[in-house]
């Protein structure tokens, strides 16, 4: 009999945050609760019908059964190009600038194994995606967090970072519109860092998903806008929440030409690209006609509404989201982050996550996905009501 052991990078994983709320879930549901779940990020409106339709015609093609190439087709690069250059006004050189993932998380798990030696440290805000400190982990690098608080509207304080902590740091992980937080970063943030990332040589790792996820009209910026973005960092990109494409698992990394073949080697070793009749298909959702867009962000700008003005009205301390698809709240008082999960879902049904399950900095705080139609917003609303007194 083998000693079947695991390895110290896997023992020492945290537990993944959405299996331990799975586990919740599948109890509630063998209790037979009528369960309303917001709890993961995963739109639950289905990908437009032309991006269909494409992958249906290119699945055809025999060409497209062999293997992709590493970096993903140029048509699909020159896309990625294009719409970098009609939405942000930025131009990318396609061949060199550009690389296609199978979903962003991809890329952002696998990015630290091309730049980090054992003990260089990664810079990892928190609460934040899981990714980041875990990819951090398997490259047998040093996370050190960056608490994203509230009075500083979710935005790391550089200032507060040990120079010693700077001058070992040779990657930093930012997110905005962020996840979990809902947080929105401008101009003057991004110029920050990028001189941060200057002066202390840091590559800086811009996570986008959601730039495309906005309210009131309000479009995030891209850090490739900034004046020197391009020399010290890339931005990862995804088709998954803008065109709820989740499933499909296709997403890029876009920006400095460095940082680009780095990761495209770690890749080119581990992973055979992305099937091309899924890149035909994405090249198609690059054309997606605008009041699509809209109609979509119009469903999510209703369901924040129903939610954020509800559990206003309940006395809950809450951010109103400009972007993403996420409510954050305060647990009210007497909970915290758990206790306050645990009770929604024992007593009222509804499902939502720990905000502590993003790092120790989210404790106090809970998330919301509004990835359900209004009408159950609006009864999540009636049933945490009935189950829950707020004061303040
Ligand atoms: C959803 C998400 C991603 C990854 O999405 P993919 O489907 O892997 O492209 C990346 N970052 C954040 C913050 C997310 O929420």
């Amino acid at each position: 009999m083998l000693s079947i052991q695991l390895s110290d990078r896997v023992k020492n994983l945290p537990p993944y945050l959405f299996a331990a709320i799975d586990k919740m879930k599948q109890a509630a549901l063998a209790k037979g609760i009528d369960l309303i779940d917001l709890s993961i990020g995963d739109p639950d409106i289905p990908t437009p019908a032309h991006i269909v339709e494409a992958m249906k015609r290119a699945v055809e093609n025999p060409a497209h059964h062999r293997y992709p190439s590493y970096e993903g087709m140029l048509s699909y690069r020159e896309a990625v190009a294009g719409w970098y250059k009609k939405r942000f006004n930025v131009s990318l050189n396609p061949k060199t600038e550009v690389l296609s993932l199978i979903g962003s998380k991809e890329g952002i798990g696998h990015i630290p194994l091309a730049f980090i030696n054992p003990g260089d440290v990664v810079l990892v805000p928190s609460p934040g995606y899981p990714v980041y400190p875990v990819g951090t982990l398997f490259a047998a690098g040093e996370s050190y967090i960056m608490p994203l608080k509230e009075e500083n509207e979710f935005l790391p304080d550089f200032k507060i970072i040990p120079e010693g902590v700077l001058k070992k740091a040779k990657l930093m992980f930012l997110n905005y519109p962020n996840n979990p937080t809902s947080a929105t970063a401008d101009a003057g943030f991004y110029k920050e860092a990028i001189s941060l990332a200057k002066k202390y040589n840091i590559i800086i790792c811009h996570d986008a998903a959601y730039s495309e996820v906005y309210y009131d009209n309000e479009r995030p910026i891209s850090f490739l806008e900034m004046e020197g973005a391009n020399d010290v960092g890339i931005e990862f990109h995804s088709l998954s929440k803008t065109y709820n494409m989740t499933g499909w698992r296709i997403g890029f990394a876009a920006g400095n030409k460095d940082v680009i073949a780095g990761l495209g080697k770690i890749k080119s070793n581990l992973d055979s690209g992305v099937f091309q009749a899924i890149q035909e298909a994405a090249i198609a959702a690059f054309n997606t006609d605008d009041s699509i867009l809209s109609d979509i962000r119009k469903t999510y700008q209703d369901r924040r509404d129903a939610l954020y003005n509800g559990l206003k009205s309940l006395g809950f301390h809450l951010i109103k989201p400009k972007a993403t698809f996420y409510l954050w709240a305060k647990a009210p008082s007497g909970f915290d982050s758990s206790s306050f999960v645990a009770h929604l879902l024992n007593k009222a049904g509804v499902l939502i996550t720990p905000g502590n399950g993003f790092g120790a900095p989210g404790e106090g705080y809970v998330r919301f996905a509004l990835t359900a139609p209004v009408e159950k917003i609006k009864e999540t609303v009636e049933r945490i009501k009935s189950v829950i007194s707020v004061s303040g």
